[in-house]
């Protein structure tokens, strides 16, 4: 049941959408100690992983939760909402202040360490006295800077871990912009979650990975820890194994997992959460894969078909500024015989030719129509700019 292979036609999302803002060249400096230094798996074959219900509830189910998933020896925080953000009111908010007293509580019972969200200057106070170890910023705070500016004023000056979830819509700037106001504030230990983005579009997810928004971030700074969690982007336990594998895959260096001793009863996000059990034998089916080489021989293997993939790269580039030239050619043309810039027809002959073409070079279909949409999006662009250049005199 918990294999992490993909479901048969599991659309992951819109795709890349590079922000116009952030460039992939630009360099994103933030002061970040690595992980390892505040929190770290609990041996060097399982992956890092954060467990624990998305609220707590009761005192019972907490500590219950709590002691069966550090009885997995496979959990290395344990995780629990106090204040629960809500889309609409009348739902469970949170049990609020008492409930740190059962984190506190599980924490000395288990000896792990405790993590929960803050989104108020107040909830960092409390969650702080209460020896909380790891504070969260949610996705819904994460989208509103006067409230991260609130959180990064509260913590100003305190040795505390910070994790920054993306906002829930998909813009990088706005995450990146949460992670700097945290930094700024002197938090070194910081961290961020990549938890999906919410969307119009209906898919097999509650919130789209986008995974390229995450490897954009990492790109921007390669230091900065980056945690998946898998429960809030697939909003059901069925998939869960599936993103944990791909994320880990992806390099990122831990997950956070929701698990309810009782999920069925769960007050909040009962369809997401796992049993400590189906936790650990999610995390049982898991590879964890090397970021790099480990030897010699494979080093040698991999940088010769690093090269060759460079030179395929180089003479990708190339093509496309040839069509490109060949592109506006066909511009000063239409503007001189006054023809339109687009022509559906022709562009749906390319469509379905080239779709044709790639699916018998075993090119997967829809990303074959995403690479020519670029490219006809990019020439409509250049032969836009021809018919309407001012004429030389
Ligand atoms: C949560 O972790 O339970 C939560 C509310 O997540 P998010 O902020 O990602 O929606
Ligand atoms: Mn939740």
């Amino acid at each position: 049941m918990y294999s992490p292979q993909a479901p048969l036609s599991l659309g992951e999302g819109p795709g890349v959408r590079p922000s116009n803002e952030i460039k992939n060249t630009m360099k994103l400096n933030l002061n970040v100690q690595p992980l390892s230094t505040w929190l770290k798996p609990v041996n060097e074959n399982t992956p890092l992983v954060i467990a624990g219900p998305c609220s707590a509830e009761t005192e019972d189910q907490l500590l219950a939760t709590a002691h069966l998933l550090a009885k997995t020896g496979k959990v290395a925080a344990l995780r629990a909402g106090i204040w629960k953000p809500r889309t609409r009111p009348g739902e469970f908010e949170g049990i609020g202040s008492i409930g740190l007293e059962w984190l506190k509580r599980a924490k000395a019972e288990t000896g792990l360490p405790v993590a929960t969200e803050v989104a108020t200057a107040k909830h960092v106070e409390e969650a702080l006295a209460a020896g909380v170890d790891v504070l969260w910023v949610g996705a819904r705070s994460t989208a509103n800077p006067f409230t991260v500016q609130e959180i990064a004023d509260a913590v100003r000056g305190v040795d505390i871990p910070v994790i920054v979830k993306n906002p829930v819509n998909p813009d990088l700037s706005l995450w990146i912009g949460a992670l700097e106001r945290i930094n700024n504030a002197g938090i070194t230990k910081l961290a961020a979650i990549h938890r999906g983005f919410s969307s119009h579009e209906k898919t097999a997810f509650r919130n789209q990975p986008m995974w390229e928004l995450a490897i954009q971030l990492k790109t921007l700074c390669p230091e900065l820890p980056i945690i998946n969690d898998p429960s809030h982007i697939c909003g059901n336990r069925e998939i869960i194994p599936y993103i944990s594998q791909k994320a880990l895959d992806l390099d990122m260096q831990g997950l956070i997992i929701e698990s309810h001793i009782d999920p069925s009863i769960a007050w909040t996000d009962a369809k997401q959460q796992v049993t400590p059990s189906a936790l650990a034998d999610i995390i049982d089916h898991l590879t964890l894969r090397h970021s790099e080489a480990q030897n010699a021989e494979f080093s040698d293997k991999l940088a010769e078909l690093r090269k060759e993939i460079d030179r395929l790269d180089d003479q990708i580039i190339q093509k496309i500024a040839e069509r490109m030239n060949v592109a506006e050619k066909i511009g000063e043309y239409k503007r001189d015989n006054d023809v339109t810039v687009l022509q559906v027809n022709r562009w749906d002959e390319i469509l379905q030719k080239r779709i044709t073409f790639g699916k018998a070079l075993k090119l997967d279909e829809d990303f074959t129509a995403k690479l020519l949409e670029l490219l006809h999006n990019e020439s409509i662009r250049k032969q836009t700019e021809i018919m309407n250049a001012k004429p030389v005199a």
